[in-house]
């Protein structure tokens, strides 16, 4: 079943980038394997998948112990300050950076590490109250703030978009968030990269994508729904 849905997510960014006229090498599939057991995530690391993303960084360091070292951690979820030195080095991309203390923090340990810590900056582009993430404005001013400091990149955007039942929904919310890149790439600031614009999951990647996405994080599709002990939705 797996090595099906992956076959599917493929197939279905190869279509995406085709409508778009993308070149399907520009769109980077992570596989978010939150709650699912090692044994799934091996089958999938064997079908070829070296991106994995996780939400939590317990759960992210126990699985990185586990599975292959050419792996790549994303790590997706809100993070706090006192973790970051948990995964710093073994996380190849943040994406879920919402604060300047945060950012600091992430330069501290990368220092401390001597690694050098690839970032994005998260973006609630629909201005959801339950959701981390700056406004855009914010997020330009965060931008400029964090590229003053040692030891962490800026790489791009990310955005968790509201959960909708009609993809269509999100497209203006994708757009917005490529235009944003846009922007801030177009002030050429230093130590300041636009190239990775992380938006997507299961229910809306194909959106994203043909809206200028480059890295897409589905779970559900490739591993199916997943399962929380004591709650009845996720
Ligand atoms: C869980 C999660 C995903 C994947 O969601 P699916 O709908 O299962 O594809 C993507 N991004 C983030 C930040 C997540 O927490």
């Amino acid at each position: 079943m797996l090595r099906e849905n992956l076959i599917q997510v493929q197939e279905n960014i190869n279509q995406a980038c085709r409508k778009a006229g993308r070149d399907p090498s520009e769109v980077t599939l992570i596989a978010v394997s939150k709650t699912k057991p090692v044994s799934m995530l091996e089958t999938v690391y064997e079908a070829g998948v070296r991106e994995f993303g996780e939400n939590k960084v317990q759960e992210l360091t126990e699985k990185y112990e586990l599975l292959p070292k050419d792996i790549h951690w994303h790590m997706i979820g809100h993070l706090q300050r006192n973790k970051v030195k948990y995964i710093v080095d073994k996380a190849c991309l943040i994406h879920s950076v919402d604060s300047l203390r945060l950012a600091e923090e992430i330069s501290r340990m990368a220092q401390a590490k001597q690694v050098e810590a690839d970032i994005l900056v998260e973006v609630n582009i629909a201005g959801e109250e339950s959701k981390f993430g700056m406004t855009a404005q914010e997020a330009i001013s965060l931008v400029t703030e964090i590229a003053a400091l040692p030891g962490i990149h800026v790489r791009g955007l990310m955005t968790i978009a509201p959960f909708v039942e009609d993809p269509e929904e999100n497209r203006m919310y994708f757009r917005k968030m490529k235009e944003l890149s846009v922007d801030i790439n177009r002030k050429n600031i230093d130590n300041v990269g636009m190239d990775i614009l992380s938006m997507g999951m299961t229910g809306d990647y194909m959106v994203a994508i043909e809206e200028g996405a480059t890295m897409v994080r589905v779970g559900t599709g490739i591993f199916g729904e997943r399962q929380y002990p004591g709650a009845d939705i996720q």
